[in-house]
């Protein structure tokens, strides 16, 4: 399962391991407080499937093409 890091306004930054399937959190388990999802940089779902994303970026297009194109996957 991932790990989420959640920022709390009072206690600050914390993990949680959730499911990905997993509603965000939206209060602190502590303080009751409001808290927000940051997004983790390597937290993997995305790189980890070797499918068409991982064509996507370099070194070669998925289109195919020499350069991106503006569709999904190669653009946005
Ligand atoms: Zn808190």
């Amino acid at each position: 399962m991932p790990t989420y890091t959640y920022a709390c306004e009072r206690c600050g930054e914390f993990e949680r391991v959730q499911d990905m399937s997993a509603p965000a959190l939206e209060t602190c388990p502590e303080c009751g407080a409001p808290v927000r999802r940051l997004l983790t940089p390597g937290s993997g779902h995305i790189i980890k499937g070797r499918g068409r994303e991982a064509h996507c970026g370099s070194p070669s297009p998925c289109c195919g093409r020499a350069e991106r194109c503006d569709k999904p996957p190669c653009g946005k």
